[in-house]
């Protein structure tokens, strides 16, 4: 059993409006359980394989879900890079290995499979990229159309691969990802498309698992969680799965919340570092990390909320930090990510570097989306391939 409450003004509303936010406040919904209603032991979920769907009592979906068997990311223990920061318990999350690449996959079995149970029959999203290669998979898998927006010329190579294959109708707009998502928005209110940006509550539901998972995975809570933050959606989702496990009785302390942007995207950093209420939107945010080029994050309250309540932090890391840990991570621990994924990495570096962080932490980083999402970021940081006549003696002589 569960509502959808506003975060703002607490107002209440059924499981089955189509509402993205709140009609009294206009504020952001979140889906509210009765816990008392849940029935399940950590015994009974650790029977069950490590997918997302194992925690499917803290889930919305009634019924058979929309699925592609997402979830159960490996926990990479970062050794040589911990080893060099003097950190013991570096742990990183690669949501690169989900169905699609990216953590987003989370959210789409979720959202598309509650786009299905309320009758909904087109699903559609603005998009950094990793969103609309999410949503054309699982719109495919539910056999139902999809529309995308993405800022035209801004959008990594893979990712609009990705959207074109499966099927989805691709709009590129000559405009920022801000944009993007506001007429997207003013095109499902008025035509009746069912909205999966991460203003819509379910899909946040299934990014939660992330955290749910981590915690298994390593038998406990860890000190801190660290994540790239682009819309905030994820970091706010990690926080309130990771609350509900508390009030359930599963966990005893949450993790002190760490969310990392680029410089020239960084409105959250501004907010904590200057005790802002709310954030100043940048008006034309730039990184190499495209899947966090983002303003003006729809997300912040509930972001700015797990960073404070966890006395966690934010910081900003340069374009250069990140495609040096995007290289170090791949180079030095066989994980490959894309640039916004390495941001995380790159923030406890800078933190840890900086003393802002205690050494004995156990940490999680999430490392959000693969490696081959965006190939051109790649090709420009390495020597081309060295090409020679085919003979050994060329062979050879390349290699001497
Ligand atoms: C979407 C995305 C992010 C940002 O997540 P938010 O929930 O918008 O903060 C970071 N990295 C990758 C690879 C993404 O696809
Ligand atoms: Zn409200």
């Amino acid at each position: 059993m569960f509502r959808l409450v506003c975060v703002n003004c607490g107002a209440d509303y059924n499981q089955n409006e189509i509402i993205y936010h709140c009609p009294k406040c206009g504020h952001l919904l979140t889906v509210e359980y009765d816990m008392d209603t849940i029935d399940i032991s950590r015994a009974e979920w650790d029977k069950r394989p490590l997918r997302l769907w194992r925690y499917k009592e803290l889930l919305p979906v009634a019924g058979e879900p929309v699925s592609l068997q997402e979830g159960g990311t490996p926990l990479y223990h970062l050794k040589t890079i911990g080893k060099e920061l003097g950190l013991k318990e570096l742990y990183a999350k690669h949501e690169g290995m989900n169905p699609s690449g990216s953590f987003k996959d989370r959210g789409m079995t979720v959202g598309v499979s509650m786009a299905i149970q309320l009758g909904m029959k087109t699903v559609a999203c603005a998009s950094t990229g990793n969103t609309s290669a999410s949503l054309a998979v699982y719109a495919a898998k539910a056999g139902i159309p999809a529309v995308v927006l993405l800022p035209a010329g801004k959008v990594a190579l893979g990712k609009v691969a990705q959207a074109l294959m499966h099927g989805a109708k691709v709009i590129a707009i000559r405009g920022n990802f801000d944009k993007a998502l506001e007429m997207v928005h003013d095109l499902c209110i008025n035509e009746g498309l069912y909205l999966l940006n991460s203003v819509n509550p379910y899909r946040l539901e299934g990014q939660k698992t992330i955290g749910f998972e981590a915690v298994d995975q390593l038998g406990g809570v860890p000190d801190r969680f660290v994540l790239p933050v682009g819309n905030a959606g994820n970091i706010s989702a990690v926080y309130k799965g990771l609350l509900e496990l508390q009030n359930l009785g599963f966990i005893d302390s949450l993790p002190m919340m760490t969310g990392i942007q680029a410089e020239g995207a960084s409105p959250v950093v501004d907010a904590i570092h200057n005790k802002r209420e709310v954030l100043v939107p940048e008006a034309n945010p730039e990184t190499v990390a495209t899947a966090i080029r983002i303003g003006a994050p729809v997300n912040a309250e509930k972001a700015l909320r797990a960073i404070r309540e966890t006395n966690g932090t934010a910081i900003a890391v340069t374009d250069e930090e990140i495609l040096a840990m995007q290289r170090s991570l791949a180079r030095k621990e066989g994980i490959g990510v894309e640039p916004a994924s390495a941001a995380s990495v790159a923030g406890i570096k800078k933190l840890a570097e900086e003393g802002l962080i205690d050494k004995d932490e156990r940490i999680v980083c999430v490392v959000t989306g693969h490696l081959l999402k965006d190939p051109e970021a790649v090709i420009k940081q390495c020597e081309p391939p060295t090409e020679i006549d085919a003979n050994l003696e060329s062979l050879l002589s390349v290699l001497r």
